[in-house]
């Protein structure tokens, strides 16, 4: 028997649309993408599961983005949550990171309660040089598939509803959205939706894309599109690093090999650790200014 590739088989995002009905959408599972995020950092149980979740949302949300480049979710807050962010690439490769008050711990609480005075921004970065675009809204709703749905309709005019699972080391999305000028039966919407509703958070994080489709639209002609693979990985580089080092500025840079002997940054994505000491920095400084791109986002 061949062995399979845990990522061809555990992370999928699944695209389908009805042949009578103007609505598309989108199963996403998350398992091995999900857990390379946890392993990396000791986070609590509470931004596990919204880690998941966001990842999940950002993972349906990229699939629907027409161009090649990146996609960045961002939910900033003043509460026990002070910062989570998603970034996922054109062809699906995720990380993520979150801040938060790490001197208490961080209650079982609503998402709103938990960030206290909330936003959620998302970036979205052509790759190919075209108009970077950002949208902030205020927080509405009590969970992350509930701003995104607020998100979407208030930002894209798009009926969008999501239902988010995270159980079981899988992340899990659903999601439904109504195509805004298409043809067919003009009540599919209602009807499809309320047949979602029915999903269990359990059967979402369980069954195949496949399963789940057949066990909410069997009576309905759904069509499914090639399975993608969403997978962990980072883009922070030496060089990034160094980057963001010069725009530190040498005297900064400096003082910190004269505290500490070397400057030690850690990716807060993948927690790679990279030393630069004292003839790296020299280096870095000497060098041609223009040979490393500072990546801001870093
Ligand atoms: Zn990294």
């Amino acid at each position: 028997m061949q062995r399979s590739n845990p990522k061809m088989t555990q992370d999928i995002l699944q695209r389908f649309l009805f042949d009578t009905a103007p609505v598309r959408g989108e199963i996403v599972r998350l398992s091995d993408a999900w857990q390379h995020v946890l392993q990396r950092r000791d986070y609590p149980p509470v931004l596990q599961k919204l880690l998941g979740e966001l990842m999940a949302a950002a993972a349906v949300m990229t699939a629907m983005l027409k161009f090649e480049g990146s996609l960045i979710m961002q939910l900033h807050g003043k509460g026990h949550i002070k910062l989570m962010v998603i970034e996922c690439e054109s062809d699906l490769t995720m990380r993520a990171t979150a801040r938060w008050n790490e001197d208490e711990e961080v209650p079982d609480l609503p998402l709103a309660e938990l960030l206290g005075e909330g936003r959620f921004v998302i970036t979205l970065d052509p790759r190919s040089g075209g108009q970077t675009y950002q949208g902030i809204v205020g927080l509405s709703g009590n969970s992350v598939a509930a701003i995104i749905e607020h998100y979407m309709l208030s930002s894209e005019q798009l009926d969008t509803r999501l239902w988010l699972a995270c159980e079981n080391g899988v992340a899990a999305g659903f999601m439904l959205q109504k195509l805004p000028a298409g043809q067919g039966d003009p009540h599919a919407w209602e009807h499809l939706t309320t047949l979602a509703d029915t999903i269990t958070p359990t059967e979402l994080a369980s069954l195949p894309p496949r399963d789940l489709l057949y066990r909410l639209f069997h009576q309905e002609a759904v069509r499914v599109m090639t399975e993608e693979h969403p997978h962990f990985g980072c883009r922070c580089t030496r060089e990034k690093v160094g980057g963001m080092l010069k725009m530190m500025g040498r005297a900064e840079a400096e003082s910190v090999i004269a505290e500490r002997g070397a400057v030690d940054v850690n990716c807060d994505f993948c927690n790679q650790h990279y030393r630069f000491d004292a003839v790296d920095v020299a280096q870095l400084f000497t060098s041609d200014s223009t040979q490393t791109a500072p990546d801001t986002r870093h």
